[in-house]
């Protein structure tokens, strides 16, 4: 889908399919007051897409008054580990987000437990020997009936005696399962007596060594939304088929009827949101960590330069669909954009320099210019910028053959230097390999800003004074991934032969003085150029920006 983001300004306030259901579900007293639920499992950072689902999770709680918990899906001690529960904590706060309450799948161990022995006291489940292999290839088809179990009629007494002896430890893993008693033949696949429980002899990170089986998904996640009165458990479109079963066992098991309702996952252009992939770029060094800021995560989006505003904008903007789409990337950019125009505070930074001298400039004389801080800021505040004779220009705002329509610096052509000076281009000299090294200008002292009467020249170059310069290191970013659709690439292509070799260009740049004092905490923006945020690795010697997004939509490969 490609998103037009003027369109989306005028979008009409109609209620998406979900706060229609929340709506009617609070006028015809189904439930008296919204709980839904963030259910994160501990496995990994947190990425853009769990940013949607946690800004509709929160939000609709929000828009009703309602609460949302944060339940950390910790089934799978294999995969899962307290440094993701903690990151995942950060970002939630960091996405401007309260939890009511803090829960762990792996509290509901116990409980879990119980309601599995009521299921076989029911005659609902029944432990069965086969092997993972035997149970895949008995499942049957779509087109194929399953084959039952030799092991499905146990007694009840024999399935409580060997589910007991599973939770003791007396099995190893795979040797047994428990197994929901449900249809073999039917149409959907999952109701074919699905696993409830395995055992797995490893150490959980909260539990420790206290259990050796643990409960499938699907005997978890309904059954937690139940325990803590979710009135609506929202999920991503997959799991629609899992359904009938997070129904079939909230009805044989008589608990409190949590309703579970999908919704269309976020893709993006240009990004894999697999935590698979993104942990193999992280483990293989593609990227410098989980919060590289090429990275789809929130924390590599944050140390991007993203605002948390922006990321609730770009949510709203996505809204809610129910059948999978695409949203480009443009879109993302488009809402920090947004953002940082409103709030950003401007400097000036040469990222590519050549330096342009005066040559009528007074032996001697000093010079300021004062650059607004923030346009949209009504206070008019402004900053200091020490001018002189020798200033850093952008190497591409000077062209010695120029288009028609350029209107910078050229060869006996006027420009203004952004608050200050009309300079006139007089001389280019060049090193004995023609490139340009020097571009010597004159300038008219009548015409600065406030000095005697405004003459406007077409074009306004931004520069930096070269005895007041700060050297920074910019990181220019750009795309991950050069190829639009990720999840459709060719057979026999991998993802990472489309990572895009351009995606991070490191400069050395030139900064005027004052960017280095910015204590605004949220990206600046470098006049002409684009957003930029001050990165961890900076010490006072040596700053490091990081280039948020340009100002303009641009996207590069390097071939
Ligand atoms: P992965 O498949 O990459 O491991 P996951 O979906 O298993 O991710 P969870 O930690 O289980 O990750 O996800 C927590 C919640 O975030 C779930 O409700 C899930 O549906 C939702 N979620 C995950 N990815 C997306 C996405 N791309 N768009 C919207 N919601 C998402
Ligand atoms: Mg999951």
């Amino acid at each position: 889908m490609k998103e037009n983001p003027n369109e989306q300004n005028a979008e009409p306030k109609s209620l998406n399919f979900l706060e229609e259901i929340i709506s009617s579900d609070l006028a015809g007293g189904k439930c008296d007051s919204v709980l839904t639920r963030f259910p994160p499992e501990p496995n990994g950072y947190l990425h853009i897409g769990h940013a949607k689902s946690i800004c509709l999770n929160f939000g609709l709680a929000l828009k009703y008054g309602g609460k949302t918990n944060l339940r950390f899906d910790d089934t799978n001690p294999v995969k899962e580990d307290v440094e993701y529960v903690d990151s995942i904590k950060e970002d939630i706060k960091w996405l401007g987000f309260n939890w009511a309450s803090e829960h762990y799948a792996s509290d509901y161990f116990d409980q879990l437990y119980e309601w599995a022995c009521e299921l076989i006291r029911k005659g609902l489940a029944y432990v069965d020997d086969q092997t993972q292999e035997e149970i895949r290839k008995n499942r049957g088809t779509v087109s194929q009936p399953g084959v039952e179990s030799p092991y499905r009629n146990r007694s009840v007494e024999e399935n409580l005696a060997l589910f007991r002896e599973m939770k003791e430890g007396k099995y190893k893993d795979g040797e047994k399962v428990l197994r929901a008693k449900i249809d073999m033949a039917h149409p959907n696949m999952l109701l074919r007596d699905p696993l409830m429980y395995r055992i797995i002899h490893s150490t959980h990170h909260r539990t420790g060594d206290k259990w050796c089986i643990y409960p499938m998904y699907d005997f978890a996640h309904g059954q937690s939304d139940s325990i803590e009165h979710i009135t609506h458990s929202i999920c991503t479109l997959e799991f629609d088929v899992h359904r009938p079963l997070y129904d079939w066992f909230i009805e044989k098991l008589g608990i409190y009827p949590s309703h579970q309702y999908e919704f269309a996952r976020l893709n993006l252009t240009y990004t894999v949101m697999s935590k698979r992939k993104l942990l193999e770029l992280v483990k293989n060094g593609y990227v410098s960590g989980w919060d590289d800021p090429r990275m789809p995560t929130i924390c590599g989006i944050r140390r991007r330069g993203y605002t948390p505003e922006s990321i609730r904008m770009f949510a709203e903007k996505v809204g809610v669909a129910k059948r999978d789409n695409v949203i480009d990337l443009s879109l993302l950019e488009w809402c920090v954009r947004e953002d940082l125009n409103k709030r950003s505070n401007r400097y000036m930074a040469v990222i590519d320099p050549v330096k342009l001298v005066i040559t009528n400039w007074e032996e001697g004389k000093q010079d300021e210019c004062y650059g607004v801080i923030n346009p949209e800021n009504p206070s008019d505040e402004r900053r200091v910028i020490p001018f002189g004779k020798e200033l850093y220009i952008e190497r591409e705002d000077f062209m010695e053959e120029p288009p028609k329509k350029f209107f910078r610096l050229k060869p006996g052509g006027e420009v203004r230097l952004k608050y200050s000076y009309i300079v006139k281009c007089e001389e280019v000299v060049k090193d004995s390999k023609g490139n340009i090294v020097e571009i010597r200008c004159t300038y008219d002292p009548s015409s600065k800003p406030g000095a005697g009467e405004w003459r406007s020249v077409k074009g306004t170059i931004h520069w930096v004074p070269v005895h007041a310069a700060k050297k920074i290191e910019v990181r220019l970013f750009d795309r991950l991934f050069t190829e639009p659709f990720m999840d459709s690439i060719p057979e026999g292509k991998d993802y990472k032969d489309y990572l895009n070799p351009g995606s991070l260009v490191v400069r050395q740049a030139y900064a005027e003085p004052a960017l280095l004092d910015d204590n605004s905490g949220i990206a600046v923006q470098f006049e002409r150029t684009g957003y930029f945020v001050k990165d961890k690795d900076s010490t006072p010697e040596h700053p490091v920006f990081n280039r948020t997004v340009g100002l303009k939509d641009g996207f590069s490969v390097k071939k």
